[in-house]
C-alpha cells in the first residue's frame, strides 16, 4: 500500500509536468473506483490550468482555477506522467490530458482508489476535514505528543500509528523512529517524558524525511528492476531485522506482535 512517503514522492514527481497547465480533457475509462466517479466530472474540470499540486495525508489535491480534484491511490493505485498516446494497459482508469501533449495516468489494478472533484475548500470536506495533523507540520510537536499521550495506556508505537492523532505514521515508519529515540515500542504512551516525546517527534520526521528522499519504502520498492535490496532498506535499524544483530550494539533485535503487527527493537538501545 502507498504510505505518506510515497503519496509525497509522487507529489513532488508530478508537480513539475502539471503545474501551470491547462486541462485538455479528463477521460475516465473505468468509473467504479472506491466511489464511482462522477459523470460530470470530465465537463467540470476542461480547459482549466492547474494552480496547485498539493499533499494532505495520503491524499493528493491537484488545484484547477474553479476547484480541486482529490485522489487517493487506495491499496495499488499510482500516477504517472506520459505522451498522451501512449496505448492504455489494463487497469489504466483515469487519464488526466494536458495542453503539454502528456497525460497524468492513474493506474489501479485492485481499484480501492479514488477521484472526487471539489468546488469548496477542500480542508471541509468530510474525507479530509477530521484529519490529524501532519507529521512533517508545525502542529505535530512535542508539546503537542506529550499531550494527546497523557493518561494512555496503549503503547507508545501504536498511539504514533493512530491516524487519529497524527496521519501516516506507518508500522516501519514508527518502529525505526522508536530505535531512533531510544524508547520501547511497547512503553504506555502515558509512561513517556517531555524529552522522550521531544525525542520521538524528531525522529518520526527524520524517518519520513529520509524515506521519501529515497522515493518510498513499500515492499515492492525494496527490490529495485536488478534484484538487489534498495538502499533504504540497508538504512532500516531495526525493520524485519528480528534476530539480527542490533546495527549500534550488535545485540539481537527482538521482534514481537503488538496490535496484530510485528514490531522490532533493540532490547539493550531502547528503553
Ligand atoms: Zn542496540
Amino acid at each position: 500500500m502507498p504510505e505518506l512517503p510515497e503519496v509525497e514522492t509522487t507529489r513532488r514527481g508530478i508537480e513539475p509536468h502539471v503545474l501551470g497547465r491547462r486541462v485538455v480533457a479528463l477521460a475516465v475509462h473505468e468509473p467504479r473506483l472506491r466511489w464511482r466517479v462522477d459523470a460530470a466530472m470530465p465537463a467540470a474540470v476542461a480547459g482549466q490550468r492547474v494552480s496547485g499540486v498539493r499533499r494532505r495525508a495520503k491524499y493528493l489535491l491537484i488545484d484547477l482555477e474553479r476547484g480541486s480534484l482529490l485522489l487517493h491511490l487506495g491499496m495499488s493505485g499510482s500516477l504517472r506522467v506520459m505522451p498522451g498516446d501512449t496505448p492504455r494497459l489494463t487497469h489504466d482508469h483515469v487519464d488526466l490530458l494536458l495542453d503539454s501533449g502528456q497525460t497524468l495516468r492513474f493506474n489501479d489494478p485492485r481499484r480501492f482508489g479514488s477521484l472526487h472533484w471539489l468546488t469548496e475548500d477542500p480542508a471541509r470536506h468530510p474525507l479530509l476535514r477530521d484529519l490529524a495533523p501532519e507529521p512533517l507540520g508545525d502542529d505535530f510537536d512535542a508539546a503537542y505528543l506529550h499531550r494527546v499521550s497523557r493518561g494512555r495506556r496503549v503503547a507508545i508505537k501504536q498511539l504514533v500509528m493512530n491516524s487519529q492523532l497524527v496521519v501516516g505514521v506507518g508500522n516501519i515508519y514508527a518502529s525505526e523512529a522508536l530505535f531512533r529515540a531510544g524508547v520501547r515500542p511497547g512503553r504506555a504512551a502515558r509512561s513517556l517524558t517531555r524529552d522522550e516525546c521531544a525525542r520521538l517527534v524528531k525522529a518520526i520526521r527524520a524517518v519520513l524525511a529520509m524515506a521519501i528522499r529515497f522515493g518510498g519504502t513499500t515492499l515492492r520498492d525494496y527490490v529495485g528492476a536488478d534484484g538487489r535490496p534498495g538502499y533504504f532498506r540497508r538504512k532500516l535499524h531495526v525493520y524485519e531485522r528480528g534476530g539480527e544483530p542490533c546495527r549500534r550494539c550488535g545485540t539481537p533485535i527482538r521482534q514481537l506482535v503488538q496490535g496484530q503487527r510485528s514490531t522490532y527493537y533493540c532490547p539493550s538501545c531502547q528503553r
